[in-house]
């Protein structure tokens, strides 16, 4: 399975899935144009797309999804509530199953959970393949739900929301009923908050952390990967961390299966383990 970050931030949001020859997006907060772009760009081909998965109605994320079924003949799947809200016509619409089950989209296994962000039924979303990889796509959280922790506790790779770093968010410029909404329960995820949810939830198995939707005015791409890097490193973390950008797309990043991995045997009663010798540096974003 591959996987990429066509976008994000407040002004959209997307990420293409591709396994067995076939594409999901989840997410199209972009036009049909600048998805197609995106996705070539970053070596992943958006055809045959099989479906346009949203996490909710709100334009950065569902904008350009109606016209890009309608081009692609690919349905669009939401929870009821975002199905309702969007009022998509002329597209077929699927809605996604209760939680906890799991829909099958071509080569794709599709799991939701409910988020607290203030839309009409909002998810976070696990896609899976058949040859066992698993990635999350978790932003516009407000807080994390024990659902949203349940869902992503076995992937391999996390598209995270990092929304703002709490001082800046704090003492920047928008008044304070923004501030409020953005920071509080049913808005956005702050950098100190996805630190402690993704150390949390942290298995060798997870080797890609992507963090999102990181806000223009009240974050640091600096902030929000020391603050995560930190947090994950404590952990035992090794893998990849990137920042997504809103202007263009991360390369498309392959995923391996977690029975295809050598995780670390738990550690043997009486035998010490040697400290680690100095980990890897966490390879910085290409811009
Ligand atoms: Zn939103
Ligand atoms: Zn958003």
């Amino acid at each position: 399975m591959k996987f990429a970050v066509l976008g994000s931030g407040s002004r959209g949001n997307a990420v293409a899935v591709r396994s067995d020859g076939a594409t999901l997006l989840v997410d199209a907060g972009f036009g049909p144009r600048t998805l197609r772009r995106r996705a070539e760009a970053a070596g992943l081909p958006l055809d045959p797309l099989v479906g346009i998965v949203l996490t909710h109605e709100h334009g950065d994320h569902a904008r350009g999804a109606a016209a890009l079924a309608a081009r692609a003949g690919c349905p669009v799947f939401g929870t009821p509530g975002t199905l309702h809200a969007m009022r998509v016509g002329g597209v077929s619409t699927v809605p996604l199953p209760p939680l906890g089950d799991a829909l099958q989209v071509g080569p794709f296994t599709v799991q939701v959970a409910r988020t607290a962000h203030d839309a009409r039924e909002p998810v976070a979303v696990a896609i899976g393949d058949g040859g066992g990889c698993r990635v999350g796509v978790a932003w516009d959280l407000g807080r994390v739900t024990a659902g949203v922790r349940h869902l992503l506790r076995a992937v391999n790779a996390l598209v995270l929301e990092a929304n703002h770093d709490e001082v800046m968010l704090q003492t920047g410029p928008y008044p304070a009923p923004v501030r409020e909404r953005i920071g509080g329960s049913t808005g956005h995820l702050s950098n100190r908050l996805a630190a402690e949810f993704v150390s949390d939830l942290w298995t060798p198995a997870l080797e890609t952390v992507v963090l999102a939707h990181l806000s223009e005015q009240c974050n640091d791409g600096a902030i929000a990967r020391r603050t995560v890097a930190r947090a994950l490193r404590a952990r035992g973390f090794r893998g990849t961390l990137l920042l997504a950008s809103q202007r263009e797309a991360l390369p498309a990043l392959s995923l391996r299966p977690t029975d295809q991995l050598r995780l670390p045997l738990p550690e043997q009663p009486g035998r010490r383990r040697s400290p680690p010798s100095g980990l890897p540096p966490i390879p910085e974003p290409s811009s």
